[in-house]
């Protein structure tokens, strides 16, 4: 059978495509011009809402509640959107090749492709416990949580273990939103993790006490500084209970694993220069194969604000990266030059009542402000990072909109901060002024 020929394909249908689709639709595309290749069964969706709204025991979000573009205020792009504007969306297929100097893909159900651009929107894969030989891993009720099936295995499993002991392994924001969820969900949740304190990438022990004291307060219990080891199971194959690193072991009805992700870059290897563990781009998201894009979260890019190259695993970035590499495409087109990507990072996180927002870039010194105590009303409180006497980075629990958008600012702008003392008195007052 010939290969299906697109001018434009994009292998993934996840949160950097169904902004891709749009910003093509945006900019013109002509009717059979634009291929998503997804290995899911769904349009591009809001991937975030799987660990938090899709969770919830009442007014859950469902599908089509949550497909692109809704999460940044933008208009839902339902399947039909895809077929009214001429755009192919493959689903349920996932690409087992791709030979980039032929411009090829092949597909597990043998369907092949052609293109003359491409643009690799692969995202990440979890990481597996089984894959690192712990013992009982692949035991009945342990989950993952990356696509709409993991989080539909969860909903079930929370409806088949009700008032059940859960066991969150990972402290990232994966294992912190879940821990929510599922106490929301009235378990009894245990979380573990190796670290000193939880998102440890991100936070600092100051920030990370309070969330462990709002756990701790919501009922969640914390075992630090140990790991999982291995898995008891009943005769049926489930998970019953979870063998720690320091000789504890915890009765289990449900294990959740959330010990981070790593982007799928396997069908380029050797194929394209890659760097940090993902596919090495430039500020235009170009590989180092011609006519061949990476955004998302696999993408390796020049983060120009700080000079440096840096893989995001975050929606925003992924929403706005491939924006910008459609941009580019359509610019070179026209024969015009675009800017390059001058990326603000920007990560957040809601549980429970909580919801908190980072900017910027988390190295140096610290100053905390604001109420921290997590057994306050209203607890409100952020942090700066400091480095070379200028603000790099800010974090806010509990900002409204305004709140939020002037600590953006503030780590964009980098504003001279000499004395700390007075920062932390200044608090919010301090990014409120640019
Ligand atoms: P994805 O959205 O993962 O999409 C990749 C797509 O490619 C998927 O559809 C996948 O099936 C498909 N695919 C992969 N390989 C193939 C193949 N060979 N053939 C065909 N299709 C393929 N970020 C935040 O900033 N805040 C949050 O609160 C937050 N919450 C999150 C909660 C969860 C549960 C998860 C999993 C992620 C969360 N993120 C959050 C991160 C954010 O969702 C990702 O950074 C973002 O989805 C990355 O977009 P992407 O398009 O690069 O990858």
């Amino acid at each position: 059978m010939a290969a299906s020929h697109y001018k434009y394909v994009i292998i993934g249908g996840g949160v950097a495509a169904g902004y891709a689709a749009r910003e093509f639709v945006r900019l013109g595309v002509k009717p059979g011009e634009l291929a998503i290749i997804s290995r899911e069964e769904v349009a591009p969706y809001e991937r975030p809402a799987l660990s938090k709204a899709y969770l919830f025991p009442h007014g859950f979000a469902r599908l089509p509640g949550f497909h692109v573009c809704v999460g940044s205020g933008g208009e839902r792009l339902l399947p039909q959107w895809y077929s009214e504007n001429g755009i192919e969306l493959i689903l349920n297929t996932e690409i087992v090749n791709a030979d980039l100097s032929a411009k090829a893909l092949a597909s597990s159900t043998d369907r092949t492709f052609s293109y003359d651009i491409l643009i690799i929107a692969t995202g990440s894969t979890v990481l597996r416990l089984i894959d690192f030989g712990v013992e009982g891993a692949n035991a009945n009720n342990i989950f993952y949580l990356r696509e709409i099936d993991d989080a539909d295995k969860i909903v079930e499993a929370i409806h088949a273990k009700k008032h059940g002991k859960a066991v969150i392994v990972g402290g990232g924001y994966i294992g912190l939103e879940l821990a929510a969820a599922l106490r929301i969900n009235d378990l009894h949740v245990t979380m573990v993790y190796p670290e000193p304190w939880c998102m440890p990438r991100l936070f600092t022990a100051e920030i990370a006490a309070f969330y462990e004291g709002y756990y701790a307060n919501k009922g969640i219990k914390i075992i630090k500084g140990t790991v999982a080891v291995g898995f008891d199971t009943n005769d049926i194959g489930d998970v019953t209970a979870v063998r720690l690193n320091d000789g504890r072991v915890l009765d289990a009805d449900i294990v959740v694993v959330g010990v981070g992700a790593k982007p799928l870059t396997t069908l380029f290897k050797g194929q394209v220069i890659e760097e940090k563990g993902g596919i090495k781009t430039d500020g235009y998201f170009k590989t180092s194969v011609p006519n061949v894009y990476a955004v998302g979260d696999v993408a390796t890019f020049p983060l120009k604000l700080y000079h440096k190259l840096n893989r995001v695993e975050h929606v925003d970035h992924a929403r706005k990266s491939a924006e910008h590499a459609v941009k580019a495409i359509k610019a070179s087109e026209r024969g015009q030059n675009l800017g390059e990507y001058d990326y603000l990072p920007f990560f957040y996180s809601r549980a429970f009542d909580l919801s908190w927002q980072f900017y910027g870039d988390n190295d140096g010194k610290t100053v905390l402000f604001g109420d921290d105590n997590p057994s306050s009303a209203k607890p409100k409180f952020g942090t700066y990072w400091i480095k070379g006497g200028k603000v790099v980075g800010a974090f806010l629990e509990a900002g409204s909109p305004e709140e939020n958008k002037a600590i953006a600012k503030v780590a964009r702008l980098q504003p001279p901060a000499d004395e700390l003392e007075l920062l932390k008195k200044e608090g919010l007052s301090f990014a409120s002024k640019f």
